[in-house]
């Protein structure tokens, strides 16, 4: 395996790459910690953003291919984001102009996303349940003259899914 020269802050590690991860569409390195001898990957393009830095990354930092080649691992092509920033930057490139919020069922507080154009935020009401199961129990119980606090029914106003940017 290849080892490439370790730099700080992974100074006490020994690396091996950069391996190309066809699923991911990325370049990856495989780090042996010197001395519990734990193994653990992180991406070619944070690796490198970290020696610049001279810090580890953390968690909610991302690394951006500014030209959108996540390929393309040189650094004047690496930028650091926040998790925030690169959704925003992923959404606006795909042009993807959908709000999701982030939403607490009122009646069986299962937490669900919705577009805000389906939710009571662009429609008439005054609440949004996780289903019209739900939404039929919480408007018969309103009906009894049941109250409801629906101060907690929306979690997130600027929401996406996590799960569409991986650094
Ligand atoms: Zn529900």
């Amino acid at each position: 395996m290849k080892i490439i020269k370790a730099e700080y802050p992974y100074s006490n590690y020994i690396i091996y790459g950069p391996y190309f991860h066809k699923k991911e569409n990325r370049y990856y390195v495989y780090l042996i910690d010197k001395v519990t001898k734990k193994r653990s990957s992180t991406s070619y393009a944070r690796y490198l953003k970290a020696i610049q830095l001279k810090r580890i990354l953390g968690e909610k930092e991302q690394v951006d291919h500014r030209d959108g080649n996540c390929k393309n691992d040189t650094i004047e092509n690496l930028q650091l984001l926040t998790h925030r920033d690169n959704i925003k930057k992923y959404l606006k490139q795909h042009d993807i102009r959908k709000t999701i919020i982030q939403l607490c069922c009122p009646n069986c507080e299962k937490l669900f996303l919705r577009e805000k154009r389906n939710t009571f935020l662009s429609k008439h009401g005054t609440f949004t349940a996780c289903s019209r199961h739900c939404a039929g129990i919480i408007r018969r119980h309103l009906q009894l003259g049941i109250k409801y606090s629906f101060a907690n029914n929306i979690i997130n106003y600027d929401y996406t899914y996590p799960e569409i940017i991986k650094t």
